[in-house]
């Protein structure tokens, strides 16, 4: 596509154009080299788009079949009464190891298709290393530029494929009552990461409130033996307890996530900026892996170089590739 499309497919995008927004995950899921180039154009005249600044990123993470894909809908069901417009998107692991996207789950959420102020997309990551990252960082930044509220949700916690911390403002990690996760959260030291603590299926009233108790616990723990884990010292996760499917706690999970928008305010852009950092070295790392960081000086030296070239105007994947060229000139130079 010629740029002149591409600044167009961007306006489109950025007017939240459901044709648009879906033409341009198609792209991400498309991983040949010539789309990969119209992603990172296309990213780059999203860049400074309104809505981007002013939303607000959410990662909604848990294990299989805590119930995150039916409180995904539930919340956005509320939202949209609220006037909010909400994209999400689910990235699986599994989509990796079947080769096949989650449109099968997302068929289970009922939505209505006219609403021009929802989007629900599963990607497909095309099972190569490193595609979860891909595919996750370049749609939060398609569907931020569209929607008010963007909502991953991944399977699983603390898989090295996809650090949906680097990827969200918001984490928000999903458990069920009475199976054991919060011991198993704990013992990984996954306590530390979210920012916000949901026992769904709290229909289940008697399990629900043993859960919520073994949270505070964990959590209580978690502070005394991380006070000093990079955690958010002035944010104690809350913990909500909702039903997804009886629609109660959704209210106080917005509430929750509001708040802890807010409570970022004038940390966010920073957040983000480190969040930019981490994925244009990581995409590097994992082409030119550690040669390529100790030839271009070190990862703290690439850290430094990083921050300067986004604050002045580059994107994560210009970024890789003005590292990757130099890179590859530095061999020319010292084969
Ligand atoms: P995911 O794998 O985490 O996305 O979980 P799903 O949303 O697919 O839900 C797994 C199962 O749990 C489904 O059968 C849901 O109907 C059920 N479920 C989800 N939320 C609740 C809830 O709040 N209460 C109860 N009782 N069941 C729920």
């Amino acid at each position: 596509m010629p740029p002149s499309d591409l600044t167009e497919h961007a306006q489109h995008v950025m007017s939240s154009e459901k044709a648009a927004v879906s033409r341009a995950l198609n792209l991400v899921e498309d991983r040949r080299p010539g789309s990969q180039a119209e992603v990172a154009q296309l990213l780059a005249a999203l860049k400074d788009a309104p809505k981007a600044a002013a939303g607000h990123r959410v990662g909604l993470t848990g294990p299989p079949g805590v119930g995150k894909s039916t409180l995904t809908s539930a919340l956005a069901r509320r939202l949209r009464q609220h006037g909010r417009t909400v994209g999400i998107v689910a990235v699986d692991p599994s989509s990796v190891r079947s080769g096949g996207s989650l449109l099968g789950d997302r068929a289970r959420m009922s939505f209505d298709p006219s609403d021009s102020g929802l989007f629900v997309r599963s990607l497909a990551t095309a099972g190569e290393v490193g595609g979860l990252a891909y595919a996750a960082n370049s749609a939060v930044r398609v569907l931020a530029a569209a929607y008010d509220m963007v909502v991953v949700e991944t399977t699983g916690v603390g898989q090295s494929e996809i650090d949906i911390v680097h990827v969200v403002d918001t984490v928000v990690l999903v458990i069920q009552p009475g199976s054991g996760d919060v011991l198993q959260f704990l013992k990984a030291g996954i306590m530390e990461i979210p920012d916000i603590l949901v026992v769904n299926k709290a229909d289940h009233e008697e399990l629900a409130r043993r859960a919520v108790a073994d949270l505070h616990g964990a959590l209580r723990t978690a502070h005394a033996v991380g006070a000093d884990s990079g955690q958010d010292a002035d944010w104690e996760p809350p913990i909500v307890a909702t039903s997804a499917t009886a629609g109660t706690g959704i209210d106080a999970l917005i509430e929750a996530l509001d708040r802890h928008r807010q409570h970022l305010e004038s940390t966010l852009s920073a957040r983000r900026r480190q969040g930019e950092v981490h994925w244009a070295l990581d995409l590097f790392g994992r082409k030119h892996g550690e040669h390529g960081i100790s030839t271009l000086g070190g990862r703290d030296g690439l850290k430094a170089r990083a921050e300067r070239d986004l604050d002045r105007g580059a994107t994560p994947l210009s970024l890789c590739e003005d590292l990757s060229r130099d890179y590859v000139a530095a061999l020319g130079q010292n084969p």
